[in-house]
């Protein structure tokens, strides 16, 4: 059980965006809503709010955060300097929820169910420090989309990590949850991953996952193989050690193949043939340059990481001065 949770709690929801212009009224309406309708059942405190974390958005996302926050007391806005992707977004927007007890991350793309909100709040009063969201259905996600993503879940598992399966950054963290992940100070971060490592007592809301309501997928192709790698990599050697292992298996092969050429050639019957020796080649060459592939992929990140280069710089914050409580009604 959490230490104390607190009894009516001070909720931040922060919402990543990345040129979300088109869903940004609805998404405001919708996600005050909710807040309001909580504040007013006495489950959240009056000083509740929304974070709006801008991601460098070349649209006028910026400028629609920029003017809620001044005109709403609950709205809330950070702007980062440029792009740097949902994860380091999402974090920064973690780092600055100020004074908030408990913190539910969501997309700005209404894709998840904002009603599970509440029913995280209630996990959170009965003693949860991390409840995830968790799509109980994904039919409006695209095959290739739960394809893609079911394999890697599937992968992750049987590389040993820890994840909740069909759970992405839709989540409640309580104070203590967010500080304890502020701990990791790894440059290149795969929140999801991190999250079962921290501990606490933890529980799952489930909902359908709904289409998008307007505008398109900020996570192309390239994106969700980059978070892939990225995932991988923070989170396990295996990789590694299947490359040991390959090399082990490859060795005996090997072995047993130069015992049988040279049995062959004592008994006075030599192995002919190029073609065995050419595909031998390529297999082992194959073989090699995947290795140094995925040991690649390692040493960069190593590289990367030994910078400690900041993960991102904020350049405008909107409606951090005062904090006037949501009028109930
Ligand atoms: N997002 C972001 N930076 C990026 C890409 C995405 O902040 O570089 C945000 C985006 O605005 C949305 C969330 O991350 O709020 C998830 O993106 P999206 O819904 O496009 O991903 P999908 O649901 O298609 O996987
Ligand atoms: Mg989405």
């Amino acid at each position: 059980m959490n230490a104390q949770p607190c009894s009516t709690p001070c909720l931040a929801i922060v919402v990543p965006c990345y040129n979300e212009s088109e869903i940004f009224p609805l998404c405001l309406t919708e996600l005050g809503e909710r807040l309001r309708a909580m504040a007013d059942s006495r489950l959240i405190g009056p000083e509740s709010y929304l974070l709006f974390v801008d991601d460098g958005s070349w649209d006028d996302t910026w400028a629609q955060i920029s003017a809620a926050s001044t005109q709403y007391a609950h709205v809330r806005g950070l702007k980062l300097s440029c792009n740097k992707g949902h994860q380091a977004a999402l974090l920064s927007g973690l780092a600055h929820a100020d004074g908030a007890d408990i913190i539910v991350s969501i997309d700005a793309d209404l894709q998840d169910d904002t009603s599970a909100i509440e029913k995280m709040v209630r996990a959170y009063l009965a003693g949860h420090d991390v409840v995830y969201g968790v799509r109980a259905s994904r039919q409006t996600d695209t095959a290739f989309k739960r394809l893609t993503a079911e394999t890697f879940y599937r992968l992750m598992k049987a590389m040993g990590v820890r994840q909740v399966f069909n759970h992405a950054d839709f989540r409640l963290l309580s104070r203590r949850a967010r500080d304890a992940l502020m701990e990791y100070r790894e440059r290149n971060i795969y929140i999801r991953g991190l999250i079962p490592l921290i501990g606490f007592p933890s529980a799952e809301v489930h909902y359908d996952r709904k289409e998008r309501t307007a505008g398109v997928s900020k996570y192309p192709l390239h994106k969700m193989i980059a978070l892939a790698l990225e995932g991988i990599t923070s989170m396990t050697v295996t990789p590694l050690r299947l490359i040991t292992l390959a090399g082990f298996c490859i060795s005996i092969i090997s072995v047993l193949a130069i015992i049988a050429v040279l049995i062959n050639k004592i008994a006075g019957n030599p192995i002919q043939g190029w073609a065995s020796v050419i595909v031998a080649i390529f297999f082992i060459g194959g073989i090699q340059m995947l290795s140094l592939g995925i040991i690649g992929e390692y040493i960069g990140k190593i590289y990367l990481e030994t910078k400690q280069r900041p993960r991102s710089h904020i350049e405008e914050k909107e409606g951090f001065a005062e904090r006037t409580p949501i009028p109930t009604r």
